[in-house]
């Protein structure tokens, strides 16, 4: 709400309302759960959206993929592109790409995100200008996406989820204030899985892993495999009861998947261990304390989270 002394801002809301109306500009503001709050009616045109709607992204993505409009998708599997997507969509403060709409016009896309997630999309008609490198512009920009996704799971690489654990790390944060966690992932018993059903079938149950937690997890939070079948789960500004919360849930939904059709009773588990990020650690010193306490969800049993607790210097038990 505007309060009545305000003069300021609602003058700039009454010049801003008109002009985001007017412009050629395709302009809109996603929230921090990926919900389209304000388009204007350039955005609402490219991408065919009702004056009165707020979709999910991922929806309005899915529903244009299939009616064959708005942004080219050159993927034969949408679901496994949006996972691919999500899982570097809205994790750095700011990026710029080049995306083509089915009407032929060719877009200069950029999203900035505040630290609560919401975004902002401005993207500029292109479709004129510099044409002749347009397809060096696209290759780097599959380059660069290459760069950043595992090429088995399609999710975020070590190398992208190692820049935003670094990224959590240096957080101006107020000494009272969470920076957020860490939490690694590890799938219990994968190499009796490998053994007993074929490397084929671990490669499937690892996209199976990998996508089934990216669907659940949070746009601010970044999820990718770090190597082997061990993954990671970065959760900025996130206290340890909330992300030990989150985790539990993905430990239940893991528990539940079936991924192989074949054998229907098949289930698998993985365990966590999750370490608070303190002031000052570095990348390698809050990693170690996550890896323990995977080592103890390990020992104690599996299919279970150990959280990293500081051990308090005195006071013997
Ligand atoms: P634990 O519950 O203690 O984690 O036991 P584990 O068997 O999962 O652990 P271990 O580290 O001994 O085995 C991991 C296995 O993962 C061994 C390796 O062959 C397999 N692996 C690593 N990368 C891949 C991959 O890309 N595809 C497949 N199918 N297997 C992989
Ligand atoms: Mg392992
Ligand atoms: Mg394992």
């Amino acid at each position: 709400m505007i309060s009545p002394n305000n003069n300021g801002t609602r003058k700039l809301l009454d010049q801003f309302g008109p002009m985001a109306t007017d412009t050629q500009v395709l302009v809109a503001l996603y929230d921090a759960e990926d919900r389209l709050q304000f388009a204007n009616p350039a955005f609402r045109s490219a991408f065919f959206i009702a004056a009165d709607e707020h979709p999910f992204w991922a929806d309005l993505m899915r529903r244009n993929y299939r009616l064959k409009q708005g942004t080219v998708i050159a993927a034969t599997d949408f679901e496994e592109w949006l996972r691919s997507t999500q899982s570097r969509r809205g994790k750095v403060s700011f990026r710029a790409f080049e995306t083509d709409l089915h009407d032929g016009r060719w877009l200069w896309m950029t999203e900035t995100v505040r630290e609560n997630g919401w975004m902002l999309c401005i993207a500029s008609d292109i479709t004129r200008i510099r044409a002749d490198e347009r397809d060096l512009r696209q290759d780097r920009d599959v380059a660069i996406k290459a760069a950043h996704t595992d090429e088995l799971t399609g999710v975020a690489n070590r190398r992208f989820v190692m820049a935003r654990l670094e990224e959590l790390l240096a957080i101006p944060a107020p000494a009272d204030q969470t920076l957020g966690c860490l939490a690694v992932f590890d799938i219990d018993n994968f190499k009796y899985i490998n053994d007993r059903l074929g490397h084929h079938t671990g490669d499937v149950i690892l996209r199976d892993f990998a996508g089934t937690i990216q669907a659940h997890v949070r746009r601010t939070d970044c999820f990718g495999r770090v190597g082997g079948e061990e993954f990671v789960l970065v959760m900025p500004r996130t206290p340890a009861d909330e992300a030990a919360n989150i985790i539990h849930c993905l430990l239940t939904i893991v528990r539940d998947s079936r991924p192989l059709p074949e054998s229907s009773s098949f289930s698998y588990t993985f365990s966590a261990g999750l370490a608070v990020a303190r002031k000052g650690d570095t990348l390698a010193e809050i990693y170690r304390r996550a890896d323990l306490a995977l080592y103890s969800a390990k020992l104690a049993g599996r299919d279970r989270l150990q959280i990293n607790i500081d051990m308090p210097s005195e006071g013997k038990r």
